[in-house]
């Protein structure tokens, strides 16, 4: 999967045929910038706090929070560090983010306090799955293109059935570990918004989507997306294993919501023509409405402990 989608995020356009959510409305974006800019007032405006992101694709969401963060922020948009192995996309994020700085690894981030954004990062990290056989387990391993059952220790707990698969990423694991223990040490807070169940839940969710439609995730390799869900309430219990502070996970549509989605996207549409600004009503419902991106997305974040509770996660 880590080969698979390394090889599909190099592609030119690896992006052209999806919405993620900040390209189907700019002010998702510009809501991140207003929240890392109260984050960072939270975190007591460190002057040597550093902006960044992990998985920026195009670099829309950036684009949008950082025209928010000069006005809200100046010092923390002064830089921002983006994580980033795809030498296309970092091209692309060029174009929209001047000035910015890129790194393959979040551990090469360099030490500060941290704001970090990532928006569909996590569910690209490889994933395992094993499955439940009678007494014992097999891990699902890819072999001449199709499936093989290796049989397997018990993964990591979690309730399951006979024939139910359970799926979790040592990578997506290691990387909160990591950036929990550095946001202890250093200070900061990390914001993640991703889909998933708030409970973690056996089932098969690796997905290939190739040109923006559903693909067999083992046919040519490295020319479809694969993700996989998010599984927020393990890496939850794996930050706060780290000594971190965890808020949320709340729905996207609740989190985006309380930070003035509708009111920003309103007052937004007053300037625009007519058919653009029914366009950015439309795009706000689709960010929050239960059925469609709303309830499956949801937010968390990883935070100091001394942090006060953080814009979107509070009532
Ligand atoms: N956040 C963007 C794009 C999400 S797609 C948006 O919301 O539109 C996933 C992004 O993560 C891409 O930019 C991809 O190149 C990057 N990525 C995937 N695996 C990565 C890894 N292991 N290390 C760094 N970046 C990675």
């Amino acid at each position: 999967m880590a080969r698979a989608n390394a090889a599909y995020y190099a592609r030119p356009d690896p992006l052209g045929g999806f919405t993620t959510a900040p390209e189907i409305s700019q002010v998702f974006g510009e809501l991140l910038g207003a929240w890392a800019a109260m984050a960072w007032q939270a975190m007591g405006a460190p002057a040597d706090a550093i902006l960044a992101e992990a998985g920026p694709g195009r670099g829309t969401l950036m684009a949008d929070a950082r025209r928010v963060l000069l006005r809200a922020a100046p010092g923390l948009a002064a830089t921002v560090h983006l994580v980033e192995t795809s030498p296309s996309l970092r091209a692309r994020q060029a174009s929209v983010v001047p000035g910015a700085v890129w790194h393959d690894r979040l551990e090469d981030v360099p030490d500060a306090p941290l704001v970090l954004l990532a928006n569909e990062f996590l569910d690209a990290l490889p994933i395992r799955q094993c499955v439940r056989r009678g007494a014992g387990w097999v891990e699902r391993h890819v072999a001449d293109g199709a499936f093989v059952e290796v049989p397997c220790a018990a993964p990591p707990t979690m309730e399951a059935g006979e024939g139910d698969v359970v799926e979790w990423s040592d990578v997506a694991r290691a990387m909160v570990r990591w950036l929990a223990a550095r946001i202890v040490a250093q200070g900061g807070v990390a914001l993640i918004i991703d889909y998933g169940p708030e409970q973690s839940a056996a089932g098969d969710s690796l997905q290939a989507l190739r040109d923006g439609q559903p693909a067999d995730p083992l046919s040519d390799p490295g020319t479809a997306d694969l993700t996989a869900h998010v599984d927020f309430q393990a890496l939850a219990g794996v930050a706060r294993g780290a000594g971190a502070a965890v808020q949320g996970p709340v729905a996207q549509g609740v989190f985006l919501t309380r930070l003035g989605l509708f009111e920003r996207s309103r007052a937004l549409a007053r300037t625009q023509a007519g058919a653009q600004a029914g366009a950015l009503m439309q795009a706000a419902q689709r960010l929050a409405e239960p059925h469609l991106m709303g309830r499956l997305f949801k937010a968390m974040a990883v935070c100091h402990p001394a942090l006060p509770p953080l814009p979107g996660f509070a009532a």
